[in-house]
């Protein structure tokens, strides 16, 4: 075991500047974004973290595939290399394209889910959850119970409560159980991955009840790393095989290629069930393209053929496990508590425990976001009641999320330590003083996925 630290396997051929905004600039900008992070323009903002979705570098291999892009409307080139790379990773007989995740989840679930139905996970990303919702059928999540308590460090918090999961499939509700999602790694629930135990047990619980079980694997090598790292019995596994074997386990998969696609844009729908792909192609062709591009431009398709690969690479996820553990112990020696164990691509803050003067009505999540911004034109995500919470009519908080957290996403091969170390020194000045921190109330929201279009206003 070396005790010297390696640096990323990459080097920086090509660089875009970042803007440096005045206090007062950051002010004007959030109090005109309605303090919500996603009307921000991304030139005011100095590190963005609010996202690891289609945010990450491309490397030069991949930018060398591109330039043979082969934009033909039908039996495109491009696409069959990357069908050729993503079925040798996924070993699905059927796949097909979309542009990104979200589409994979509206085309698969109006193809699989009646309404009425039920469709159980670990935990729905925000979109699926909608997308859910949107074919009238219910989206339950079944946690384990160690992802309740943030400070914990158990391995595999990312893993569906079994027990749970059968008493469901079992009981009353069985037979509208129409799909188990599980997310790998778990993006809705502090980034914490699930293990290759945990999988293979809801394969057999979706055996034994003849229901379609499906990875939601956006963070397919992650979770795959995280795996290698802590599960017995995989040390001599390439992560690689790990994600190989996941992939196995499932009746097929959507994948939003924006995350482990190492690409702007992407996303994957894999299939073993015949019928199931016959309505899904038709679907696709009607409202995202041909099957052998949809919605994707023969480029992106040779930049995830090539990103697939990379991506797998054991040094590559490596350097990133290490760069965000790294940035995770800055932000705790600042005095700002995260959710253990940090995972690979998102550190989540525990605001709730830095701001307890705040009530989860007054957003402290949301709170904590804004100053890193005001301090630092630092844009980060909530995960709080803001995202959570339950509201009545005149938007106050009814129900309140069980955490209030703040995601900081980790985009792929775009910054350096001197970012990280940026970000946590603006924390550990917020964690000197954070009596000063005021609460928000909301002005106005919509119904569906609030966060993305929600405004608030500072209180007193
Ligand atoms: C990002 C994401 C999606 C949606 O994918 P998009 O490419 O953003 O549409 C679905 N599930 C998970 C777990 C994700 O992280």
């Amino acid at each position: 075991m070396s005790t010297i630290p390696l640096p990323p396997p990459y080097r920086i051929k090509v660089v875009e500047p970042i803007p440096f905004l005045t206090p007062v600039q950051r002010r004007e900008a959030i109090e005109a974004a309605g303090y919500n992070p996603f009307n921000l323009r991304s030139d005011q903002i100095t590190v963005d973290l609010l996202s690891d979705s289609g945010t990450g570098a491309t490397s030069s291999a991949q930018e060398a595939a591109a330039a043979q892009g082969d934009e033909s409307y039908a039996g495109a080139r491009s696409w069959f290399r990357f069908r050729d790379e993503a079925a040798d990773l996924t070993g699905y007989p059927h796949l097909l394209p979309v542009h990104q995740g979200r589409a994979g989840e509206r085309i698969l679930f109006s193809s699989l889910l009646q309404p009425g139905q039920i469709c159980v996970s670990n935990t729905h990303f925000d979109t699926t959850h909608a997308n859910v919702e949107i074919v009238g059928a219910e989206p339950r999540d079944l946690p384990c119970a160690e992802a309740l308590d943030l400070d914990s460090q158990e391995p595999f918090k990312g893993n569906i409560d079994l027990v749970a999961l059968a008493e469901t499939l079992a009981g009353p509700d069985g037979a509208r159980v129409g799909l188990v999602l599980m997310t790998i790694t778990n993006n809705g629930l502090g980034a914490q991955p699930v293990s290759m135990a945990n999988l293979e047990a809801v394969q057999a619980l979706c055996r034994r009840y003849r229901v379609p079980f499906f990875l939601d694997a956006a963070r397919f090598a992650e979770n795959a790393w995280l795996v290698q790292q802590r599960e017995a019995g995989y040390q001599d596994w390439t992560p690689r095989q790990i994600a190989t074997r996941a992939f196995q386990l499932a009746d097929g998969c959507l994948i939003s290629l924006k995350k482990d696609g190492l690409t702007g844009i992407g996303g994957l729908i894999g299939l073993r069930d015949d019928a199931l792909f016959a309505r899904c192609e038709a679907n696709l062709i009607a409202t995202e393209g041909f099957s052998t591009y949809g919605g994707l431009s023969g480029r992106d398709l040779e930049r995830l053929a090539v990103g697939l690969r990379e991506v797998v690479d054991p040094l590559y996820l490596a350097g990133r496990a290490a760069q965000t553990a790294r940035f995770a112990q800055m932000i705790k020696d600042g005095g700002v508590d995260v959710v253990e164990p940090a995972g690979v691509h998102a550190l989540y803050l525990n605001a709730g425990r830095l701001l307890p003067h705040l009530t989860p009505a007054e957003f402290p999540g949301h709170s904590l976001g804004c100053q890193m911004y005001l301090d630092g034109g630092i844009r980060s995500a909530e995960l709080g009641s803001l995202y959570l919470g339950t509201l009545d009519e005149s938007h106050r908080l009814t129900s309140p999320a069980p955490f209030e957290l703040v995601r900081l996403a980790i985009p792929r091969r775009v910054y350096t330590e001197e970012h990280f170390a940026y970000v946590a020194a603006v924390l550990a000045g917020i964690a000197k003083d954070p009596e000063r921190i005021r609460g928000y109330r909301i002005v106005s929201a919509p119904a569906l996925l609030r966060h993305f279009k929600v405004r608030l206003a500072p209180l007193g």
